[in-house]
């Protein structure tokens, strides 16, 4: 393809999607990866995925070999152990646990079939830029230096932020802060024997296990499983696998289990870039920090993006504006929705790192929250506690009031920062202020 409409950088879960539906829209699109073919698809996860995703966004459901296991539930523990939450028969959590490359290989083959150009083992290098505008990328096809230009180019890069990183301009971030990140280290594993629920996803909080994150195990299987820690970036937590290995001897399901596959890995963990495009160039996936900052769930946030940003792709090419105001309504559709559902849930995760492990163990045992808040807040409802509900909690967990004022802070700040989300700026050149005034809704998340 010599001059496509839309490069594409990077064949993850985000970018396969946004390359087939710009494909399916019309547009010319050029998809490129740095893997061989046969590797795309193939990433360090936690490989859970909720059905609503597929439901939201009319990609079809995994099946076959794709399947792991179908995840009908989960259990969280606190650090104690005890008095955990048991989270059954909320549909928007269910989903499978995936063969991470055949579901990827499945996204990349409906790319292509759509009419997506693929190329593997093209490394992208640099954006190539014309005044501030991004008008196409360097790029080394198996070892030999090459340039394509492009109207619109897509970072898809996942966690790297191949393009983005190398951008000076207003509107884009080029960096994440170390603490909106979590460091990951995942084992597939066999267990010695069969699970007694093989369809229960577990989760466990607390600083000893995870600090600033959880350990989780999730089901691949009748004695399979995809085990792992996360723990929140910056100085002085250890590392990841230390973590892991530790839990690992420690957590009886696990003991004595053979590895399959070990490896780490990093998510970002905040609300979405503040903005989603400039002029030239589009951000979708974990390059546009389009991940859920409570669990880390990015495949489906990634693939909600995808979709949008094909839409507005073809709009903004048909009318030939492919500045950051003629591509602005991906901002508008993606951040009035689901990413405002990502930013409570960066206020929400804010709390929870703060939470000592005796509160949590308390919270637990009193049941502060339960399972229907979790899922009210995972869905961008905030956790909003009616006047009875508040006066029950209140009397469960009166000898804990600063916990209970913790979580009534969450959930004001929680709404407040949804409503600012609901009026995303119009245009560019009001995104400072409306980005001053969510800064000072994080910077106001301090608990404990
Ligand atoms: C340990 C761990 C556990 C997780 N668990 C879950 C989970 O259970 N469920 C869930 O939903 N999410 C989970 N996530 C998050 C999820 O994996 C990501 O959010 C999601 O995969 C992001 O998709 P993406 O397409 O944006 O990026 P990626 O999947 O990272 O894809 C990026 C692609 O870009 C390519 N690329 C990068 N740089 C270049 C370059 N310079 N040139 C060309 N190509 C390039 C890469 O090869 C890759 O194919 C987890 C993450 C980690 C680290």
């Amino acid at each position: 393809m010599r001059r496509p409409d839309v490069v594409v950088v990077g064949a993850g879960s985000a970018g396969c999607v946004a390359a087939r539906r710009c494909a399916e829209m019309g547009l010319k699109t050029l998809l490129l990866d740095k893997k061989p073919r046969s590797e795309v698809g193939q990433k360090v996860c936690g490989d859970e995925i909720s059905k609503s995703h597929f439901e939201a966004t009319g990609i079809e459901f995994p099946k076959d070999q794709e399947i792991s296991s179908p995840i009908a539930g989960a259990d969280v523990y606190p650090p104690s152990m005890s008095n955990e939450l048991k989270v059954r028969g909320w549909t928007e959590f269910d989903g499978w646990t995936v063969n991470r490359l055949s579901f990827g290989q499945r996204l990349l083959n409906e790319a292509i079939d759509a009419g997506v150009a693929f190329r593997a083992e093209n490394r992208v290098g640099s954006p190539i830029l014309r005044k501030d505008r991004v008008v196409g990328i360097e790029y080394k096809d198996k070892g030999e230096e090459k340039k394509t230009y492009a109207k619109l180019v897509i970072d898809a890069s996942g966690f790297a932020g191949t393009i983005r990183n190398k951008l000076d301009h207003p509107l884009v971030e080029k960096t994440i802060d170390k603490e909106d990140v979590a460091l990951c280290y995942r084992e597939i594993v066999k267990l010695k024997m069969p699970m007694a629920e093989p369809e229960v996803a577990r989760v466990l909080l607390g600083g000893r296990v995870a600090p600033g994150g959880y350990a989780w195990i999730f089901p691949k299987g009748m004695q399979e499983v995809n085990a792992g820690v996360g723990i929140a970036g910056g100085s002085g937590k250890g590392s990841p696998k230390s973590h892991f290995l530790k839990f690992k001897k420690e957590y009886p399901l696990l003991i004595r289990s053979k590895v399959i596959d070990a490896a780490g890995g990093a998510v970002p963990v905040r609300r979405p870039l503040k903005s989603l495009v400039a002029d030239g160039v589009a951000f979708v996936g974990d390059a546009a920090a389009q991940v859920n900052p409570i669990h880390g769930g990015g495949i489906g946030a990634g693939m909600r993006a995808g979709i949008i940003l094909g839409e507005v792709a073809k709009r903004a090419i048909a009318r030939k504006k492919l500045s950051a105001k003629g591509l602005w309504h991906y901002n508008i559709s993606y951040q009035t929705n689901f990413g405002k559902r990502l930013a409570s849930l960066e206020i929400f995760r804010r709390l929870l790192q703060a939470v000592s492990d005796e509160d949590m163990d308390f919270g637990f045992e009193k049941r502060i929250l339960e399972a229907g808040d979790l899922m009210a807040a995972n869905r961008g409802d905030g956790l909003s506690l009616g006047t009875v509900d508040k006066l029950r909690r209140f009397r469960r967990g009166v000898s804990r009031l600063s916990l209970l004022r913790d979580l009534q802070k969450a959930s004001g700040l929680m709404k407040k920062i949804s409503k600012t989300y609901d009026a995303y700026p119009s245009n560019p050149s009001a995104l400072e202020k409306w980005n001053d005034s969510v800064l000072a809704i994080i910077e106001s998340a301090e608990f404990g």
